[in-house]
């Protein structure tokens, strides 16, 4: 089989059982971007120490000493988390050449581990976005339609998957740029729970929504992925207690089979007000499929109402710029960022840094950021949305009390055309309709294709409570196992 054919979980265990050297898999995944990259523009920056790193794996493998779960698998790694010698642009001017002098906690994990960290991926500039339009580095093609996006704001690392340019990739999901590109370019990619993947060494976009998640080609890579950079970390004060992290180790031997066993009896909300008028009728038949297919695997599925989800995209649309506004201010070219050569005083050093380093849709939203949460506005916009935030989170609190997932579509749209939004933001920001709400309460949600509309790939997205994430693993197998024809 060729190597980069392998899944994750298989491809490690080759790899320890020396079937294939770490080496060799570095130098077939190099050679393939060096094939393909040129055209999709995944990566931004590809590390010069992976070869060294995958030697260093196969020496301690054949000196018999132990290694890793990631042993020999090779990540993408989007570009606002931060990687030890390696640049972390946050697909942004004003980082252009910004090289971190550590490694996020995600990353440690990852080498500690013995994955072989291949490059850093292009992202719309400090995760603003849902095309990866937004970057300075260029837009991404989506290696399924080459007109068209992949998605965003971790369209490089949804490209990089599906391309075949790494087995697997971080992203990082604050409204959904892990579930959206995922669906778009036909892959699987998770948001888990709030607090349950460290955030330290991960630049802010928006603090209380962000959190970093795994794509994967299947639900098992994914999962195995999240579990190597999952866990309580010390120098994240929004980790959870170590008591509370999950242990995937269990369900991860869950075979199709016993997944297919669990589903059933298992309780599925369909809430209504997902299936908005005017929705493709393509994409809501796809959907059906999908609550068929778990249906005659013995799960019950329910309609059920959310009565505020009307108020979860405005209300992500007032808090999302706030945190924004407030998390770029140290980008003023003193603590960070490039400082502009030329300038009068100081005042002018601030403005001119941040008017050269910031693109068009970053300052869009600290302008909408710093007017919700300024003097007056601040009751009408910010408070307004924390009060709907908070309608939204006992929306699905309820849902969950009587049911352990909930389904819908990930996105509206399959892939639309580079360029044929750039100019209306408006039109941009209604591709997170789905996928925000799940953002606003902290709970973890899954995207795993289901086909396609016109050629183009669609996710479904399924949804559980809090530090319920491995539900979404048993469901999403059990969905792969019957695509697959297991039993
Ligand atoms: N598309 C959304 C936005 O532009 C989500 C971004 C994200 O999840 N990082 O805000």
């Amino acid at each position: 089989m060729d190597i980069l054919d392998y899944s994750a979980v298989d491809l490690s265990k080759a790899v320890k059982e020396k079937e294939i050297s770490a080496t060799e898999v570095v130098r077939a995944y190099s050679l393939r971007i060096k094939e393909v990259d040129k055209d999709i523009n995944a990566y931004i920056s590809l590390s010069e120490d992976v070869f060294k790193d995958a030697e260093v794996i196969d020496k301690k493998i054949s000196a018999g000493e132990s290694v890793g779960d990631m042993a020999g698998v090779p990540v993408a790694v989007k570009d606002n988390i931060m990687t030890r010698n390696l640049r972390s642009t946050c697909g942004s001017k004003i980082l252009e050449n910004f090289v971190p002098p550590y490694d996020a906690t995600v990353v440690e994990k990852l080498k500690r581990n013995d994955a072989l960290i291949i490059g850093k991926t292009n992202m719309d500039e400090f995760a603003v976005g849902g095309s990866n339009e937004n970057s300075y580095f260029g837009f991404v093609r989506n290696p399924v339609d080459k007109e068209r996006v992949p998605g965003g704001s971790s369209g490089g690392s949804a490209a990089a998957v599906t391309a075949k340019e790494a087995l697997v990739a971080l992203g990082s999901d604050t409204g959904g740029s892990i579930r959206q590109p995922a669906s778009f370019c036909g892959i699987v990619g998770i948001k888990p729970t709030y607090g349950m993947v460290s955030r330290f060494g991960v630049a802010s976009m928006a603090n209380t929504l962000d959190q970093v998640g795994t794509f994967g080609r299947d639900v098992r890579d994914t999962f195995y992925t999240l579990r190597s950079i999952s866990g309580f970390d010390e120098r994240d004060l929004t980790s959870f207690d170590a008591n509370i992290s999950i242990d995937f180790t269990k369900s991860l031997e869950e075979s199709y089979e016993e997944s297919m066993e669990w589903i059933r009896g298992k309780k599925i909300a369909i809430p209504e007000e997902y299936f908005i008028e005017g929705l493709n009728p393509q994409i809501n038949s796809l959907i059906m499929q999908v609550v068929d297919m778990y249906e005659e695997m013995g799960a019950i599925v329910e309609s059920v109402n959310f009565p505020h989800l009307e108020y979860a995209l405005p209300a992500y649309y007032a808090i999302a710029p706030s945190e924004l506004s407030s998390n770029l201010a140290r980008f003023d070219g003193i603590r960070y960022g490039n400082r502009v050569e030329e300038y009068e005083d100081i005042d002018e050093m601030f403005e001119k840094t941040r008017d050269d380093g910031f693109g068009e849709e970053v300052k869009r939203r600290i302008i909408l950021g710093t007017m919700c949460t300024q003097g007056g506005f601040n009751k009408n916009f910010y408070g307004k949305a924390l009060k709907a935030r908070t309608l939204i989170v006992e929306d699905m609190t309820k849902i969950f009390d009587d049911y352990d997932l909930i389904i819908s579509p990930t996105t509206p749209t399959t892939a639309f055309k580079i360029g044929e939004r750039k100019a209306d933001p408006m039109s941009m920001y209604l591709a997170d309709v789905f996928t925000v709400p799940l953002n606003l309460a902290g709970n973890c949600g899954i995207s795993i294709p289901c086909g396609e509309v016109d050629g183009l790939p669609l996710g479904f997205q399924l949804m559980a409570e809090r530090f319920e994430d491995e539900k979404l693993y048993y469901a999403g197998m059990a969905y792969e196992g019957v695509m697959r024809n297991v039993l």
